[in-house]
């Protein structure tokens, strides 16, 4: 089985999107079999690959459901798989909490399709709900991308302390791959004192490198590919992939 990949953070707004569709497009280059799973109602990964999230017949909320099977709803986009998203899944979070094993739906659904990739990322939304921890139940490894705006963002600590829960209930065998920098401005020294605290204050590492702000990165969802083909030769696109290099060391 290859590595389940959960990117989480629930503060909104901090690339989780962005990391999952294009390291997965950065992977994908390198020759690896990726799936990606949309597991935010605002289906912004759904969008970021030129799909409709609003035209979709079968969703991951048919799969949260049990109403379809993972491989039932899959589709192909430029090389990848993904498990698109609609805002449906919003209602799935109120049928979650009368079920019983409501943590292990995902895993469940997972399980069948995930030895076909190398890497599976599930792109998780702006909440610890129910829906995220689904997302870091059936995952192997939690990524953590976060913005370095401000050192008293107790995110992170959070976010790590849900991973602990996780760990002690429902996931025993979940790692902290790591955090990702992103939207880095090196030019100011807040940037970089942030970045020098997250590992020692939250004892996770950081996986190199940071990945520069850009309006390269921005534009790529309108055009409905990732910032490696949309500017090809842009910086942040040459952090995408040795960001993919530096997971492969790792897993
Ligand atoms: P999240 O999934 O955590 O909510 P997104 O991936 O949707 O975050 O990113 C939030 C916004 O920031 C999007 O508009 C995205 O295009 C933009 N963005 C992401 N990474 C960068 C970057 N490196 N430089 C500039 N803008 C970025
Ligand atoms: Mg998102």
């Amino acid at each position: 089985m290859g590595a389940i990949i959960a990117v989480a953070n629930q503060k909104g707004g901090v690339a989780k999107t962005t990391t999952v569709h294009t390291l997965s497009a950065a992977l994908a280059q390198r020759g690896r079999r990726v799936l990606m799973v949309d597991l935010d109602p605002q289906a912004c990964l759904t969008y970021s690959v030129g799909m409709d999230p609003d035209r979709e017949s079968l969703t991951i909320h048919d799969v949260m459901l049990g109403r379809a099977k993972a491989d039932e709803v899959m589709v192909e986009v430029d090389g990848l798989s993904l498990v698109p998203s609609s805002i449906d899944l919003a209602g799935s979070e109120i049928h979650l909490l009368t079920k019983t094993g409501r943590e292990f739906v995902l895993a469940s659904a997972l399980r069948p399709v995930a030895g076909e990739f190398d890497y599976t990322f599930i792109d998780c939304g702006p909440s610890l709900g129910i829906l995220t921890i689904n997302g870091l139940t059936a995952a192997s490894h939690a990524l953590i991308p976060f913005q370095c705006e401000t050192l008293s963002d107790r995110g992170i600590g959070q976010l790590v302390e849900t991973i602990e829960d996780v760990r002690h209930y429902t996931n025993p065998d979940l790692a902290v791959l790591g955090g990702v920098a992103t939207m880095f401005d090196g030019r100011t020294r807040l940037s970089r004192a942030v970045l020098e605290s997250v590992e020692e204050r939250h004892g996770i590492s950081v996986l190199p490198p940071p990945i520069p702000k850009s309006v390269r990165v921005a534009e790529a969802p309108g055009s409905g590919v990732s910032v490696l083909d949309h500017a090809k030769r842009s910086k942040s696109a040459l952090a995408y992939r040795e960001l993919a290099i530096s997971l492969e060391v790792r897993i």
